[in-house]
């Protein structure tokens, strides 16, 4: 019905400008979601099949869930998010029933991306299964499985999933034509990190005279191994401590001074 399908689909508004770092994975997605989805005429004439299903896998707070939305957003499609953990809550009523109806509102708004956040929660290991009990029932791995070998290429639904533990996934969902393209997001290098802090510092007010490049500058090499959402953090917390320094004004900025006590709390707290 139509209202079960407008409350599952969503419309991302994240493009690729949003996401800092990632080229590699950004263009990898291009190439195997993003042209086939664009053109699926190309696709058929030359006989590959846009029937895929890719998984995201790394750290938490990378931008994994960023990169889903954004390939939805920049190929034009419908988006269908799915919580892992969801799928075995109530409100989707019986599980096996809810992997069933998830698949046909994808079909139904096709081209569509539907994207499963912790998929280890919907398709863990099998001994994981015996250990956890009712969890994730096998009969709802047995119809995920089914559902994506049903898949026709020229439905244009895409499936994409992410998981911080690409171990705890059962292998036989990472078989070509299920999740059967794996790729790594990690925590940014150097260059990543310096576009992440752009983007989260994009219309911040800086301190009299302060570039936004110096920020960085300054940045960067104190940022070693913190994640995008690291990253997103700090600035948030670099603003709250601006306007706590200086409640009397009206117009709070931020300065070297701001984000070094940041930084030193993080790592007090680490
Ligand atoms: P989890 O595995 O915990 O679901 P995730 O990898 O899906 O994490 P996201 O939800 O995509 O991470 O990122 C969380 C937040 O961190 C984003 O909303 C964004 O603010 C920030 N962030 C993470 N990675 C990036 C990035 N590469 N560029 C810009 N912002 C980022």
């Amino acid at each position: 019905p139509a209202a079960m399908r407008e409350s599952l689909i969503t419309y991302p508004r994240v493009t690729w400008a949003d996401i800092g770092g990632l080229e590699h994975v950004k263009s990898r997605l291009q190439d195997l979601v993003e042209k086939p989805l664009r053109h699926p005429e190309v696709f058929e004439r030359i006989g590959l099949s846009s029937n895929l299903g890719v998984l995201l896998y790394g750290p938490p707070g990378t931008g994994k869930t960023l990169l889903a939305q954004a390939i939805a957003r920049e190929s034009g499609v419908n988006f269908l998010p799915i919580q892992g953990p969801e799928l075995f809550s109530q409100w989707l009523g019986e599980s096996e029933e809810s992997v069933r109806h998830i698949f046909d509102v994808a079909r139904r708004a096709a081209p569509c991306i539907v994207f499963f956040d912790q998929l280890d929660a919907v398709v863990p290991q099998r001994s994981d299964l015996e250990h956890e009990g009712t969890r994730a029932p096998q009969r709802v791995v047995n119809q995920l499985l089914a559902e994506l070998d049903g898949m026709e290429s020229r439905s244009q639904v895409i499936v994409i999933g992410a998981t911080n533990r690409m171990s705890m996934v059962d292998p036989a969902a990472l078989r070509p034509g299920r999740f059967g393209v794996h790729l790594h997001v990690g925590p940014p290098e150097e260059a990543g990190r310096s576009e992440i802090l752009r983007i989260h510092l994009a219309g911040a007010a800086l301190g009299d005279g302060l570039t936004l490049d110096e920020v960085i500058a300054h940045l960067v090499p104190r940022t070693t191994g913190l994640t995008g959402a690291d990253l997103a953090f700090l600035v948030q917390n670099a603003k709250l401590a601006a306007l706590d320094l200086d409640q009397a004004s009206p117009d709070p900025r931020l300065d070297i001074a701001t984000f070094d006590a940041v930084l030193a709390e993080t790592a007090r707290t680490a």
